[in-house]
């Protein structure tokens, strides 16, 4: 079904599992009994709750969800939750504290500048964000209704080496291209985000977890269907839910589950991010990776060509070889290949070998 030789590094959306393909391919399209296939029955049916359910009851299981925790599953993307976690989340407060580590960081700041005063958390203000913020304790104002971290920037290829400890103020992070990533100490955490189309499954569906006691902090203005506390009473179907995407979720959380869950993601992602720096590190000096080695990201590496003048030669003989989308997001530039999930250990292998062999020819 897929041609074994072409390869998506796509930052998202990004490749699905082959199981998840072929089971969506297999199941999603055919219609049952009642008439109605999975695309077409309606969401206040017994068949797409008992698929919520699942799904839910799933991803519960891979992150050992603590119990006061609740998982919403909602249209939209992590952008919307930019604006959408001060919302309901800054109650009383004037204040929130956001870390600067790169380019999503500052897109979810400059959301939050319009509902509330932003404080920095300790970081790198104004400073090319090459590395993450400071572990340990972060001396944050009591005043803060909460303090956002992104922990993987995807854009700048860089990824936080340890969490911090905010203390009473509860941590929000944007997980968008690092849930199911590898193992992850949900306590820690007052809401995590993730859009689907990195890890999860496919875009349009936002999933949270969000500790219950935040939930009563909405303010009264939020709308009903982008209330994170009305969302949660009405089992996130308060309107149609993105009952597509909620499918295909929970067939990646099967194929999670039945390859050794997070455990085994985190290994197997740690090792193909390995061979990649290997090969940049390995290169003499023809290829650069410019973030801190301790702060690289394992699932989106973002490297440079020494001579810039080779990065298109390098992008379309890539393309010639089968390894696709490898060019860096706009605003930094360069190359990036982000590997998460369902990247096979073969498609790193690929292009450490097409990368190796590029610099013998041009170097
Ligand atoms: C991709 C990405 C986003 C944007 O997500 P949308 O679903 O397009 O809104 C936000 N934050 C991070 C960390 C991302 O990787």
């Amino acid at each position: 079904m897929n041609p074994a030789t072409a390869w998506n590094f796509a930052a998202g959306p990004a490749r699905l599992p082959d199981a998840v393909l072929e089971r969506a391919r297999d199941g999603l399209f055919v219609r049952g009994a009642d008439g109605a296939s999975a695309l077409e029955r309606p969401f206040t049916g017994d068949a797409f709750r008992a698929t919520l359910h699942s799904a839910r009851e799933r991803l519960a299981q891979l992150l050992e969800l603590p119990a006061g925790y609740r998982v919403l599953f909602l249209a939209g993307g992590a952008m919307q939750q930019f604006a959408l976690v001060p919302m309901n989340l800054l109650g009383g407060a004037q204040r929130a504290a956001y870390a600067d580590s790169g380019y999503w960081a500052q897109r979810a700041i400059a959301e939050a500048r319009r509902y509330c005063e932003v404080v920095a958390a300790p970081g790198f203000a104004g400073a090319a964000p090459l590395a993450a913020p400071p572990a340990g304790p972060w001396d944050l104002p009591a005043d803060c209704a909460y303090c956002h971290i992104t922990p993987n920037e995807t854009v700048d290829g860089l990824a936080y080496p340890a969490l911090p400890d905010t203390g009473e103020v509860p941590l929000v992070a944007d997980a968008t291209s690092c849930l199911l990533t590898a193992p992850l100490d949900l306590a820690r955490f007052g809401l995590l985000y993730a859009s689907a189309q990195k890890n999860l499954g496919v875009a349009g569906l936002c999933v949270l977890v969000v500790r219950a006691d935040l939930l009563e902090r909405a303010a009264p203005a939020v709308p009903a269907a982008l209330s994170y506390r009305r969302q949660v009473e009405a089992d996130s179907c308060l309107n149609t839910p993105p009952t597509l995407a909620i499918h295909l979720a929970g067939l990646v959380f099967d194929w999670i589950a039945e390859s050794g869950g997070l455990a085994a993601m985190g290994a197997a992602n740690r090792r193909k991010a390995a061979t990649l720096y290997a090969a940049i590190d390995g290169s003499g000096g023809f290829y650069r990776a410019p973030v801190a080695a301790a702060h690289r990201s394992p699932v989106n590496v973002r490297f440079q060509l020494a001579d810039e003048a080779l990065v298109e030669p390098f992008l379309a003989a890539a393309a010639s070889r089968g390894l696709h989308n490898l060019r860096g997001h706009r605003q930094v530039g360069g190359l990036r290949a982000s590997l998460y999930n369902a990247m096979p250990q073969a498609g790193a292998d690929a292009l450490a070998g097409f990368m190796a062999d590029f610099a013998r020819r041009r170097g």
